[in-house]
């Protein structure tokens, strides 16, 4: 039976999902979800390239960022922790930038917190001194550098959408051809707004549980979290859902399982999560200018230098990060610290 017609016969029985249970079946239905059953993922042939994929620079940029926090925090036995590592390659590069930071490595005890078996497998030939947890909240406890790039955008959002009668939960149901198909509940008793009718709000429970077990990990004891990933500074009070297929858009509802569900992170939310719980909040800036204070441009002249023939190849590749056309402006970062840090490299 596929994902689709297990959904059906659910929905048939069980009433409608809410658009986060129909991304969480989507994403991570052990037999047939998209992280489950798609190794590939972030490849060049795959159904999206991220960040780390497209250039060494990016995973060797932010491996030196986290040499430069991990001084900042004295030099402790720290978790080197990556939420949802995809390929690992982004560990990959910041390993080998790192190599030479005197001490680095042997304080560092490598976590992947990573849900799918075939992706771990991927990880484990590119980072093979790493441990592996599938839940941020299984790490053991103690200083830590986290870092998450396309992490977030992956967890789940449920929606509610402003009618001409209030609020209503969006739903995926079934039409008259039993076909899967988004719909609204009836309205919701919630409070009346100044939003204009049409507009989308987006919450993401997930999200909010990992914040929670992050915060309670910088008061525990000094450490800082990286999150780059794209999404607003503020809600733009849009439908952020989008799937992707070979690179390609496609419509959400059709091929569960087969495409790449996500949507849009709210970094107002976690800036706002994180400053109620007393933690220094930096950012969230643009990709661009986070990669450019980090000194992309003068890692590019270095690699060029040692190879002249990928000069061009590495003005496509900063092209592709930081322009706003590209990468460089939807992308944001955003980084969480402790209380009574300096301020991170970057920001
Ligand atoms: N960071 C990588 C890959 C991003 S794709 C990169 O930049 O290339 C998202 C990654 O998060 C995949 O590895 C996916 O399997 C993992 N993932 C998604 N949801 C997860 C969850 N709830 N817990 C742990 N890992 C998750």
């Amino acid at each position: 039976m596929s994902l689709s017609e297990k959904l059906i016969e659910h929905i048939r029985d069980n009433g409608p999902l809410t658009v986060a249970e129909y991304m969480g079946a989507c994403l991570y239905d052990p037999d047939d979800g998209y992280y489950a059953t798609r190794p590939g993922i972030g490849g060049a042939s795959a159904d999206f390239l991220t960040a780390p994929e497209a250039s060494q620079m990016f995973g060797e940029l932010i491996g030196l960022w986290c040499a430069h926090e991990w001084d900042a925090l004295g030099k402790p036995a720290f978790n080197w922790i990556e939420l949802g590592p995809g390929r690992g390659v982004l560990m990959e590069d910041a390993i080998r930038a790192t190599k030479r930071i005197e001490g680095m490595h042997e304080a560092a005890t490598l976590v992947l917190v990573e849900t799918s078996a075939p992706l771990r497998d991927e990880q484990a030939e590119r980072v093979p001194d790493a441990e592996w947890e599938s839940r941020i909240e299984e790490v053991s406890p103690g200083p830590c550098i986290i870092v998450a790039n396309e992490f977030f955008d992956c967890l789940p959002i449920r929606q509610f959408v402003r009618g001409e009668d209030g609020w209503h939960e969006k739903l995926v149901g079934l039409d008259e051809a039993e076909h899967l198909t988004f719909g609204l509940s009836a309205a919701i008793p919630a409070p009346d707004s100044e939003d204009e009718i049409g507009t989308v709000r987006e919450i993401a429970p997930g999200l909010d549980s990992i914040i929670y077990d992050i915060e309670r990990r910088l008061h525990d004891a000094p450490g800082r979290v990286l999150i780059i990933d794209y999404g607003y500074a503020k809600p733009e009070g849009a439908d952020t859902l989008q799937a992707l297929k070979r690179h390609q858009k496609v419509d959400p509802i059709e091929t569960p399982g087969e495409a790449d569900l996500t949507a849009h992170v709210d970094f107002a939310r976690i800036a706002q999560l994180a400053s109620d719980a007393n933690l220094q909040v930096h950012g969230p800036i643009t990709q661009g200018a986070f990669l450019r204070a980090l000194g992309i441009e003068f890692r590019a002249e270095a690699l060029t230098r040692a190879n002249p023939s990928h000069a061009e190849r590495l003005k496509r590749e900063i092209h592709r990060l930081t322009h706003a056309d590209e990468m460089g402006a939807l992308f944001k970062v955003i980084c969480l610290s402790s209380p009574n840090l300096p301020p991170p490299a970057g920001f």
